[in-house]
């Protein structure tokens, strides 16, 4: 029997009787990411999920990667499955872990039959198999506490499966349940963090990103179609909004103060992320916000931007501090491409001495010089969408 996929599932298990919905879910994300692997049976039974290949040449290394990225999964190991007896459970460990079991100083057999019918119980099990791979391994110790290996041993419905230690999975919730966002995606650091964060709660991203050529240059925007890129492998396929954002920008500097610039700037990016929510089906937006880290981040400044959005705005990285954003950044690997050195729009027309405590009737008045509606439907007519995938 070939090798498969074990997956554990996360707080889906808590979810009652939704709970199917999450696992067809998570098994359908789980399917549609597995393409490119190859042909996989995907199927669940008693909180785990078996991603069995179908052909020889499926790519297993590719799948297994995968399956660590997909939100819903706590934990994810590769096992070998054999027939429902004691010996052959052993033989399978013994073949299947033996560089393992040879690295090894101590170990442990660890037993879970959820197949009440088998004739042993799971302390036998694990005193039978331990028994016979002690005798074959005669360095191995066995320790119960802290085993330099565990080989885990799960009798099941239509096999037995033998694994050593499991990795952690993604976590969250499959992608989807939550319904859509639209997320604010600049070139920076913390936007990527901040859509990686509402994904794993199960939430389908749509993605916004503005652009203010000749100002801002085509590599720059080619970086966000990259870092949108890397964010795929764990959000899944997406669709990012280029939105032209040159002209509202020239017109806030003609028309309003300069200290006030960036506050109305971010207004009009909270209005046409709202209007693309709206296309799309999208019921909040996300932004890489996080409390004080520049001007337009005080809560004052934050009241303003919200003023000017009717749905909620999302800022997971809120109470973060920059190198724990780092820290995650790095972690789901967009960090590298995050501090490429190219201009953003909101370093276009920076003001020197930005208003950190605004107030929202003056920004209010300050705006109204400027045709709000006819610069946002300009605006919205000159959106380009690309469908970012893996
Ligand atoms: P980031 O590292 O995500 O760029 P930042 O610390 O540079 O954030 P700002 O530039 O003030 O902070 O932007 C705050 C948030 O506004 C960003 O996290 C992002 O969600 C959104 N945003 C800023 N610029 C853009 C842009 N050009 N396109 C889309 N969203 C943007
Ligand atoms: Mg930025």
């Amino acid at each position: 029997m070939n090798e498969i996929i074990l997956l554990k599932l996360g707080e889906v298990v808590l979810k009652g009787l939704n709970r199917r919905s999450f696992e067809d879910k998570l098994m359908s994300n789980l399917r549609r990411r597995l393409q490119h692997c190859g042909s996989f049976r995907v199927t669940s039974k008693q909180s785990t999920i078996y991603v069995e290949p179908q052909e020889a040449d499926c790519d297993m290394d590719g799948a297994y990667a995968i399956c660590k990225q997909v939100f819903g999964v706590i934990a994810v190991t590769r096992a070998k499955p054999c027939a429902k007896d004691k010996d052959d459970i052993f033989r399978c460990a013994r073949v299947y872990l033996d560089s393992e079991l040879r690295a090894a100083k101590t170990f442990k057999v660890e037993t879970k039959r959820a197949d009440k019918r088998f004739p042993m119980n799971s302390m036998e099990i694990s005193a039978y198999v331990g028994g016979l791979l002690c005798e074959a391994y005669p360095h191995l110790k066995v320790d119960v506490h802290r085993p330099d290996l565990c080989v885990h041993v799960e009798v099941r419905e239509k096999a037995a499966y033998v694994h050593g230690p499991s990795e952690p999975g993604a976590g969250g919730l499959p992608i989807g349940m939550g319904g859509t966002a639209v997320s604010l995606l600049s070139g920076g650091i913390d936007s990527p963090v901040s859509s990686y964060m509402i994904a794993k709660r199960g939430v389908q991203l749509e993605l916004v990103h503005f652009v203010s050529p000749p100002y801002t240059s085509p590599q720059a925007r080619e970086k966000v179609v990259q870092l949108a890129r890397e964010l795929t492998a764990w959000c899944g396929r997406m669709t990012l909004h280029i939105v032209p954002f040159t002209h509202i920008q020239e017109e806030i500097r003609r028309a309003c103060p300069e200290d006030h610039f960036t506050l109305i700037m971010r207004r009009f990016m909270m209005r046409l992320a709202e209007a693309v929510a709206r296309r799309t089906g999208a019921k909040a937006l996300v932004t890489g916000e996080s409390l004080g880290q520049v001007a337009s981040q005080t809560m004052d400044a934050l009241t303003v931007s919200d003023d000017a959005c009717t749905i909620p705005v999302l800022r997971p990285v809120i109470g973060m501090d920059k190198a724990e954003i780092i820290a995650v950044s790095r972690k789901i690997g967009t960090f590298e491409t995050s501090i490429l050195p190219y201009e953003d729009c909101c370093t276009v027309f920076t003001p020197r001495h930005p208003k950190t405590h605004p107030i929202l009737a003056e920004v209010r008045e300050y705006e109204s010089a400027l045709d709000i509606e006819g610069l946002m439907m300009e605006a919205l007519e000159g959106v380009e969408r690309v469908v970012v995938r893996q």
